[in-house]
């Protein structure tokens, strides 16, 4: 959907993104504010991204070093045998999925830019990268999005669930606000320059207090801004 028309279809627009403000003075004595520093290639980033769905950090950071040290280079990745590749990074999980997904992404970079490098994504505006990034097959808005944002720290806002869960708590999209449409609403709320940093303020808060099954909103600084609290939902957390 066009994203003025997902704009225009989020009731109290300006209500929700006026708990921008104090939702960042809450959140940052606790989690003070990162600063993004280039640490990875973009394509390490997107080949992490891919191995770290449904599964932990831990898992899918092992399955990358995994991919390290059983491959020296991206071509030797791209030409493993499939069973080779899928045992390397069974650790992460829907190893038989993520295997081939590698595969697909390298052959597609190779093909389009003749060599297996991502950086030119840099000198992008975001939506152009974001753009080359989905029209590769199995590569959705969130990967695109973190790629963007932690390749670059560019103008990307990544929603997951954990992000998702805690925004629509708080109010800032509307309940039921499906992770697609949740990135449209939120980058226009939040200012382009705190993108990074915020996305990682808003996970580390899903970590230590706003937990999916039962939030600890006792020891939580947002509760004079969080729908979730103000409606009494805290008392009943399964509603
Ligand atoms: S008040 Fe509760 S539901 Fe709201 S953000 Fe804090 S922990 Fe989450």
């Amino acid at each position: 959907m066009d994203k003025h028309k997902i704009l225009q279809q989020v009731d109290r627009f300006e209500a929700r993104r006026a708990k921008y403000a104090p939702v960042l003075a809450g959140l940052s004595p606790l989690y003070p504010p990162l600063i993004w520093r280039k640490e990875n290639s973009a394509l390490d980033i997107l080949l992490l991204t891919i191995l770290s769905a449904s599964t932990t950090d831990q898992n899918s950071g092992q399955a990358f070093r995994n991919l390290q040290q059983r491959y020296p280079s991206y071509e030797a990745i791209l030409n493993a045998p499939l069973a080779d590749l899928v045992e390397t990074v069974r650790v992460a999980g829907l190893a038989n999925q993520k295997a081939p997904r590698l595969q697909r992404v390298l052959q597609r970079v190779f093909d389009e830019r003749g060599e297996f490098d991502l950086e030119f994504l840099g000198e992008l505006p975001a939506e152009e990268a974001r753009a080359w990034l989905t029209s590769i097959d199995g590569i959705g808005l969130k990967t695109a999005s973190i790629v963007i944002s932690f390749g670059f720290n560019g103008a990307a806002f990544p929603v997951d669930t954990h992000i998702n869960r805690v925004c629509q708590r708080i109010g800032f999209t509307p309940a039921g606000t499906q992770p697609e449409k949740a990135h449209t609403i939120l980058e226009a709320m939040i200012p382009a320059h705190d993108y990074f940093s915020f996305h990682m303020q808003i996970i580390a808060h899903g970590r230590k207090i706003c937990h999916a099954r039962k939030p600890q909103c006792a020891q939580c600084p947002l509760t004079a801004w969080c729908d979730y609290y103000q409606n009494g939902d805290a008392q009943n957390p399964d509603a």
